[in-house]
């Protein structure tokens, strides 16, 4: 019988290629996964699924039959405006891998901030001496925006570590230790009990620049921010401002507008910037391979699509 063949349409480099391609190939060898380069005319007029990574819009023209496409990622902004026809639906990753190394990644960087360690560094390079009152974990409050598989996952693992904490989603949810938030009055008071605020959310256009001068004054004086999900959901202009007044005391950012971080932008040399170079989850190559095999077997199986992405909501 011969292998069914899955495009695999990206912008990777050759050695990320190479091995996503070695990974999806030992979760799934029945199927014959195919670049841009390996596929005829014929190939893909017949695909009804492929595999994508930073797509480029142009793949896709040519193919009569596509149904869906796998994302290898978690976020679908750029993918939404990339596949604007609403007949190809949108699967993304939803890999509780994932979850595990953002909540490991939101427990960091809250600790870091709740245990100041940005204020002892400035110290140690003026070789300053100086303790400062620690506030116990259980009356640090934590804010967290966005309660879908990250913002759940970094709920759970900041209560198991003793934090008082909160979360804001677009439909109301009930979490076990958690307060929980809708609604624009939600928000508002979300942030006003935000002693730590991490931004969880998707970018769409009800999330875009969400955070601005209005959004940031109901936060506490001094209040700190952790950003893992999108840059275009803070205003950055706001945000800088309030870091330079001392307002927001630190952010510790993980995502921007342009990525790389240009070398020129002041945000590197901001002492109340942490920059990380979008390191906060990186998709683990085997969890996701595996996940995708699930669902294209299912797929060859008996045609069932997993969830896809609502398109009016925008994630
Ligand atoms: P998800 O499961 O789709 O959850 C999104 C959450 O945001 C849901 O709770 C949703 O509310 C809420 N939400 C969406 N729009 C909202 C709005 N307008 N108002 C209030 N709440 C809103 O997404 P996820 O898997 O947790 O991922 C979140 C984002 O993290 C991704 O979109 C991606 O951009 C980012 N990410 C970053 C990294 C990194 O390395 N930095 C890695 C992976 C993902 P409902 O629950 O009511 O739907």
């Amino acid at each position: 019988m011969t292998k069914a063949i899955v495009p695999f349409f990206h912008s990777l480099s050759e050695t990320q290629a190479a091995k996503w391609r070695m990974a999806l190939k030992a979760a799934i060898p029945e199927i014959d996964i195919c670049e841009m380069h390996e596929l005829s005319m014929a190939d893909r007029a017949a695909a009804d699924v492929a595999i994508v990574a930073n797509l480029d819009p142009n793949d896709l023209v040519g193919m009569p039959n596509l149904k869906w496409v796998q994302s290898l990622w978690a976020g679908v902004e750029r993918l939404l405006a990339a596949m604007p026809d609403p007949s190809v639906e949108i699967v993304r990753l939803v890999d509780p891998q994932l979850a595990e190394t953002m909540a490991e990644a939101v427990l960091a960087w809250t600790l870091y901030l709740h245990r100041d360690m940005p204020r002892y560094a400035a110290q140690q390079k003026l070789g300053v001496w100086e303790q400062h009152d620690l506030p116990t974990a259980a009356s640090r409050r934590i804010g967290i925006l966005g309660l879908g598989q990250l913002g759940q996952s970094a709920a759970k693992r900041l209560v198991a570590n003793g934090f008082d904490v909160r979360g804001w989603s677009r439909s109301a949810k009930t979490l076990d230790q958690v307060q929980t938030y809708s609604g624009a009055e939600g928000m508002a008071q979300l942030l006003a009990e935000a002693d730590i605020l991490i931004v969880l959310l998707p970018s769409t256009p009800a999330t875009r620049n969400l955070l601005d001068d209005t959004a940031f004054e109901y936060l506490p004086k001094g209040a700190r921010i952790i950003n893992f999900a999108r840059a275009d959901i803070i205003d950055q202009r706001s945000l800088v401002d309030r870091l330079v007044s001392g307002r927001i005391n630190h952010a510790v950012l993980d995502v921007f507008d342009q990525e790389p971080l240009p070398a020129d932008d002041p945000l590197w040399s901001n002492p109340a910037v942490t920059v990380l170079p979008h390191i906060s989850a990186p998709t683990n190559r085997h969890t996701a391979a595996a996940l995708v095999a699930t669902n294209l077997r299912r797929w060859f199986a008996d045609g069932t699509m997993p969830p896809a992405v609502s398109r009016s909501n925008g994630y």
